[in-house]
């Protein structure tokens, strides 16, 4: 890919940083897939090379999508920090007993919901923990409470593992599953908890994290 005129900047920045650097900065606007070890020294880039990789990062966002910025307005709302799976990444499940555990009624996560709304949110982010005695129907029932009160709120909700055990303790119960929300699991999230998962020693978690963005038929 040929450097913008327009896009002066990226053009000085890459004439001044180190030469290892401007090449691989260039092969990333060609196009292919960086190596592992290119990666590597963008990640650690500073002084004139974190200024080049700055501005070529700019160059390429304009050239893809231009000068249009978008986002939604949107909340974020943890319903508990009770959890039972305890990922070795995690700073922010706990057990049932602790201090400082905590799950929100409906009625609380509504109000939660109202109150962003009527600050000009349009989106609800909802996550939380994976306690072991959540209702089968708690998902399905906190998005209808949800979209009772708030029909044209965008509700961007749950990990892989809570859709996954809300569908589990349904399908105990009904035989089958459903999606009754917009957007199953925000896909950072899930992207996160991914790498997460395959980082971590423990196996079973990863396959059943896998198992959970399959069954369910939401690829991030
Ligand atoms: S499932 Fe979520 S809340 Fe539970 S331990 Fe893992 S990252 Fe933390």
């Amino acid at each position: 890919m040929a450097i913008s005129t327009r896009n002066g900047p990226s053009l000085a920045a890459l004439e001044a940083c180190p030469p290892e650097v401007r090449e691989i900065l260039q092969a990333a606007m060609s196009g292919p897939e960086l190596t592992f070890e290119q990666g590597l020294v963008l990640a650690t880039a500073d002084d004139s090379a974190l200024q080049a990789l700055v501005a070529v990062a700019d160059h390429l966002r304009d050239a893809t999508v231009g000068d249009a910025i978008t986002y939604v307005v949107n909340r974020n709302i943890n319903f508990t920090n009770v959890c039972f799976v305890g990922c070795s990444f995690c700073g922010f499940g706990r057990g049932p007993g602790a201090a400082d555990a905590y799950s929100l009624s409906f009625e609380e996560m509504v109000r939660r919901a109202q109150e962003a709304w009527d600050r000009g949110a349009t989106e609800v982010c909802i996550q939380g923990g994976l306690p072991r005695d959540l209702d089968g129907f708690f998902y399905r029932d906190l998005l209808r409470a949800i979209k009772r009160a708030l029909p044209a709120m965008h509700v961007h909700a749950f990990s892989p593992g809570g859709a996954l055990g809300g569908d589990h303790h349904r399908g105990a119960r009904t035989g089958h599953s459903h999606h009754f929300h917009d957007d199953v699991w925000p896909r950072r999230r899930a992207r996160r908890l991914g790498a997460a998962h395959a980082a971590s020693s423990r196996d079973s978690k990863t396959h059943w994290w896998i198992y959970g963005v399959r069954s369910i038929g939401i690829h991030p």
